[in-house]
């Protein structure tokens, strides 16, 4: 074996699992002492700031200067107090991460001595030296001119000895440059939208708020084989590496019992999570060996993207500590399950009901169905752009490919739900009949079982599932931000109900229908529409592929091809008329997005093509050398036989040398692809070269480097296996 497998191997198994400090506190005491959450809030600020927040979070009110000071310096105070000595803005650049620069609390005065300063200005707005975020050419980058503004909505915490304060990131022109604003808007723009849609069943509701909980899917592996691959080092996943005999085929992973040094990762994990006022909640192995999952308890959606994106941060910290690289691209490992994060998803009111969950009573059903109807239609009308939203090159790889939700948008609701449509959608038009609307009622509508939860029947390749209280959206990438799918899904959902809200209240006034003979009007219209998105078979065969694009459903398999969706005439009008983003702002997040994809696979073909030249090829050569040392010796003993003694070394030299030549003919023509793709300017044709001229050698260099892996001495082989890097831990 090679002295780094070697050595990679040893330090593996001799790991033993890193004491977590033992906490006997219970979960519910740790939970969000790090937060400067409502508790924090009304101990540590006057009556009138506290109030000032309250309102902001609830109804977006404007804090004034003076009241800002107040609550700055109330947060610094409980800060320093928990141990902070600096702070920062934090927030959601476009690279998908998040960023964060530390300021102390530290400053100097005149006559020299020092105070501890963080005052309302601080607190509210910053000027970070932002010029190396994506911008998408909305920015000149030498003027760097963007700035943070505080996000009241979600709560400041401190990790390690920084307070963070969540912000949102935009130019001084007034363009978004971050996640958050969009989101924010998107936020805004359901929740009037919901709303007004609720108060036709309950004039009490005046806000409505979009609920998340994501599921995040992850790779664990020792540290020690992930320091032998550039290519996990560099991409975050394997570019090359033979099959592992045993691999997930006998399903002995998933829900299995957790090791004890994962089991201490997680603990940890956890306990930091929760400090941070995560609501960790479930924890299990996946589907692929080393794979695992972690979910919390629902959120507010703001909040619940933020926390995820922290988690994602405080994942890899964690991990760094217990000797573990966690690896959350969406497929590090060929062969085997990828990693997705699904997006439950449902709106709430302020009066405790969850929208998307059936009642008690027919007119609490007729609620429910009016939700979740609106939000299939929603999806049925820009399908395209809810694929686009999770487009990325590491998504490409699980998106069809027979373990994830097909590259097409559909969505399941289960066999008693379709019937309840399909009763509903046969209504007859205009006003209904005392006798048809008790039937309704008493017979449809009524008979929607109150809690659908464990009668639901689960359609795991369907990629938008009703899951009888929340729609899960499933194909969004394990790395990715939720802000980009939530940001469309709420806004395409708030179109969609303010288009309801008008038809009901125009069928009203033009047609003086009722109320709910409207209701039903536009529901039955909307059932009508909206059939083919709709699909409650098998999401991964072949037959569904020819069907969906008979029923004009996309099959957009690559993302530059999803991404054109951003740029449709439709939804740009879309967020401009919602005023969720700018032209502008749009093109530019397009243009972003287009240029990481370039990156992302131009990094990839680089790696590949230098381990393939610095590590296997020079591997293969030693392992020939050593046959042909061989051969030579078996010349010396057998003579003129030796041809017929030694036919399986020479077999093997000649063998080697075919993979050899191949492996460099294949990188020399890849990168002359790349250059040829480099010397496009329009980034869309570089993105679509990259992805159908250069992106295919991936493959096909693969094939002769996994050869050479079962043909070479096991010895000598540098990179870490599959089955080390799966099956140690
Ligand atoms: P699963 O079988 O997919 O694990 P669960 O009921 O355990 O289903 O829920 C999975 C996720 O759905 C959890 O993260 C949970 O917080 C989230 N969830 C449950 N209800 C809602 C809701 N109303 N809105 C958003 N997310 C929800
Ligand atoms: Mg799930």
């Amino acid at each position: 074996m090679s002295t780094i497998r070697f050595k990679a191997l040893e330090k593996s198994m001799g790991r033993k699992p890193l004491k977590v400090k033992e906490i006997t506190a219970r979960r519910s005491d740790l939970f969000g002492i790090n937060v400067f959450n409502d508790e924090a809030m009304l101990q540590s600020m006057t009556k009138e700031a506290y109030q000032s927040v309250k309102d902001a979070i609830s109804f977006g009110k404007k804090i004034d200067r003076k009241v800002a000071d107040q609550i700055a310096s109330a947060m610094k105070s409980w800060a320093i107090q928990k141990g902070a000595t600096h702070y920062t803005h934090w927030f959601q650049p476009l690279t998908g991460a998040t960023a964060e620069k530390h300021d102390a609390f530290f400053e100097t005065l005149s006559d020299g001595r020092a105070v501890e300063k963080f005052d309302g200005g601080q607190l509210v707005q910053q000027e970070p030296d932002a010029s190396s975020f994506p911008n998408g050419g909305i920015r000149n980058t030498f003027e760097a001119r963007g700035y943070t503004a505080w996000d009241p909505t979600s709560p400041a915490f401190i990790y390690e000895t920084t307070l963070c304060i969540p912000t949102i990131f935009v130019a001084y022109t007034g363009e978004a440059l971050d996640n958050k604003t969009p989101l924010l808007k998107a936020l805004q723009a359901v929740d009037t939208a919901a709303t007004e849609v609720a108060k036709f069943f309950d004039k009490k509701v005046t806000k409505v708020n979009a609920t998340l909980g994501w599921e995040q899917e992850y790779f664990l592996i020792d540290s020690a084989f992930s320091d032998t691959r550039p290519d996990i080092k560099l991409a975050g996943r394997t570019l090359l590496g033979h099959s592992s005999a045993k691999g997930q085929q006998l399903d002995d992973h998933y829900f299995g019992s957790i090791s004890d040094r994962v089991m201490a990762y997680m603990r940890e994990l956890e306990i930091e999570s929760l400090q941070l006022g995560i609501p960790v909640k479930t924890r299990h192995n996946e589907v692929a060996p080393n794979q695992f999952e972690l979910a919390p308890i629902f959120e507010e959606t703001n909040l619940a993207v933020d926390h995820n994106s922290l988690l994602m941060d405080v994942m890899r910290k964690v991990a760094r500590k217990h000797n573990f690289k966690v690896l959350m691209h969406e497929k590090p490992f060929a062969g085997i399950n990828g990693s997705g994060k699904h997006n439950n998803w449902s709106l709430a009111t302020n009066t405790g009901v969850n929208l998307l969950s059936p009642g008690k009573t027919p007119m609490n059903n007729l609620q429910f169905l009016t939700f979740f109807i609106n939000t299939i239609k929603a999806v049925n009308d820009y399908e395209e752009l809810l694929r686009a939203s999770i487009a990325s090159a590491g998504n490409d790889h699980r998106l069809g490919a027979n373990e994830a939700p097909p590259a097409i948008i559909s969505v399941f609701i289960g066999k008693q739900l379709t019937a309840v449509l399909n009763e509903l959608e046969h209504v007859s038009k205009g006003k209904l009949t005392p006798q048809e609307k008790t039937d309704l009622k008493l017979n449809v509508v009524g008979k929607i079982p109150e809690i659908l939860l464990d009668n639901t029947d689960r359609n795991r390749t369907s990629p938008f599932a009703f899951t009888g209280n929340k729609f899960e959206f499933r194909a969004v990438g394990s790395n990715a931000n939720c802000a980009n799918p939530m940001m469309t899904l709420n806004t395409i959902v708030a179109k969609q109900l303010l288009d309801f809200k008008a038809r009901v209240d125009g069928l009203i006034s033009e047609k003086d229908m009722k109320k709910d003979d409207a209701i039903f009007n536009v529901l039955r219209e909307y059932i009508k529409q909206s059939k083919n998105i709709r699909f409650e078979g098998d999401g991964y065969s072949k037959e569904w592929e020819i069907e969906a694009e008979n029923r004009g459903l996309s099959n957009n398999k690559t993302t530059p091809k999803a991404l054109k969706a951003k740029l449709n005439p439709e939804s740009i009008a879309l967020f401009e008329e919602l005023n969720i983003m700018s032209v502008v702002e749009q093109q530019a997040r397009y243009e972003i997005e287009v240029e990481e994809y370039v990156l992302r696979i131009q990094i990839e073909s680089r790696i590949l093509g230098d381990i393939a030249r610095n590590h296997i090829v020079p591997t293969a050569v030693r392992y020939q050398n050593t046959l042909i040392k061989n051969v030579t010796g078996i010349k010396e003993v057998f003579g003129v036989q030796y041809e017929e003694v030694a036919k399986e070394q020479l077999l093997l030299i000649k063998k080697i040398s075919k993979h050899i030549s191949e492996i460099n003919l294949l990188i020399d023509s890849m990168i002359a692809e790349r250059k040829k793709a480099n010397k496009l300017t329009d980034a869309e044709k570089k993105a679509a070269r990259y992805c159908s001229k250069v992106k295919p050698y991936f493959e096909k260099i693969r094939y002769h480097c996994d050869k050479l892996e079962i043909t070479v001495d096991d010895e000598i082989w540098p990179l870490s296996k599959y089955r080390e890097m799966l099956f140690t831990r």
